[in-house]
């Protein structure tokens, strides 16, 4: 298989290799998928092919100088665009209509060195209005001997015209095997086998999720909620209170602590529907979701999913933290 560096994204791999060994590029791709799956790393392993000097069956050497100069980022006709902020303070980072032009000057030349142009446009949705309205130009008319790769995590946000002008590729997440290959890999902080079963079940496919603590640091907390999910209801309104209180007061991010609320209603709907074991996130705790499972019915369940939904939007807002905990509960009682 082609790409080898890359884990997983067999489907991908497989539209690019043939794109590759047919010469029938587009000249825009549009790689989708969440988040630190690899899409960025099949982007550049893509660009390099393209470029490399002496490729054995499409595939990168990865040791000539092209392959080398892409991989530093100094490759003359390799750009790689990403948002920035305006101010090292700004609370969002943008992609403004300065790297695009800034861009657009350097597609207009003819490639220096390479066989084409490659350029990587990574959080495409993270363009704003003026940016994306000059780079759909570049989409319309694209410049010769040049290939676009847009990059998203949030295929909703784009502008469908953007989207109608790309051959969209769809990445998922990655298989708990390849998870549990990359944490093996780790030289820094070697990892025991039990932390490393507890984050590949926790990482949703996704390698950010399995190296970051974050993932790992509200995993205490799941217990009580699944005794709080098993118990809640109009009878039991004092742990609604208690626990919102709680969740509201405590250091812990409230966007982790829905994200493992969420985490375990999923497993609990997988559990209802039959779902294999090995397939859980929390799979430690098989043994407390099981009967919880058992009490609760799947339109009880996917209640609850909605109003954990419906609680982080809210409180991506200004909403008051405690409140929006208390009404997600309530929406819990209603589902008891
Ligand atoms: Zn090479």
């Amino acid at each position: 298989m082609l790409f080898n560096n890359v884990l997983g994204q067999s489907q991908a791999k497989h539209i690019l290799g043939q794109a590759l060994s047919q010469s029938r590029l587009s000249h825009a791709y549009l790689f989708y998928g969440p988040e630190s799956i690899g899409k960025k790393l099949l982007a550049v392993e893509f660009a390099k092919a393209l470029n490399c000097l002496s490729p054995e069956m499409e595939e990168a050497c990865g040791t000539c100088d092209s392959c080398r100069k892409i991989d530093d980022r100094i490759h003359p006709d390799f750009f790689f665009v990403e948002p920035t902020k305006s101010t090292p303070t700004a609370r969002e980072a943008a992609l403004k209509i300065e790297a695009i032009r800034e861009l657009q000057k350097k597609l207009g030349f003819l490639p220096y060195q390479g066989k084409v142009k490659v350029a990587v446009i990574d959080q495409v949705e993270k363009m704003n209005p003026q940016a994306c309205n000059a780079f759909l130009k570049t989409l319309e008319e694209p410049p010769s001997s040049t290939i676009l790769i847009l990059i998203t995590s949030n295929i909703y946000q784009l502008l469908p015209t953007l989207i109608s002008r790309c051959q969209g590729i769809k990445f998922n997440p990655l298989p708990p095997e390849a998870i549990r290959q990359i944490l093996e890999s780790q030289d820094e902080e070697k990892l025991n086998p039990a932390e490393i079963d507890l984050r590949v079940g926790r990482a949703k496919g996704q390698v950010s999720r399995a190296l970051s603590d974050e993932a790992t640091q509200t995993s205490s907390y799941r217990p009580a909620m699944i005794d709080l999910i098993g118990q809640v209801s109009f009878k039991r309104m004092d742990l609604l209170f208690q626990w919102s209180k709680a969740m509201a007061k405590g250091g812990e991010p409230l966007s982790q602590i829905l994200e493992e609320l969420l985490g375990l209603l999923r497993d609990l709907t997988f559990i209802k529907s039959g779902g294999s074991p090995d397939q859980l996130f929390n799979r430690d705790l098989m043994a407390q979701l099981e009967p919880v499972a058992r009490k609760k019915s799947l339109p009880h369940l996917l209640k609850m999913t909605e109003a954990v939904n419906q609680t982080q939007y809210a409180l991506s807002g200004n909403a008051n933290a405690q409140l929006a905990l208390e009404t997600m509960l309530l929406d819990f009682c209603e589902a008891a």
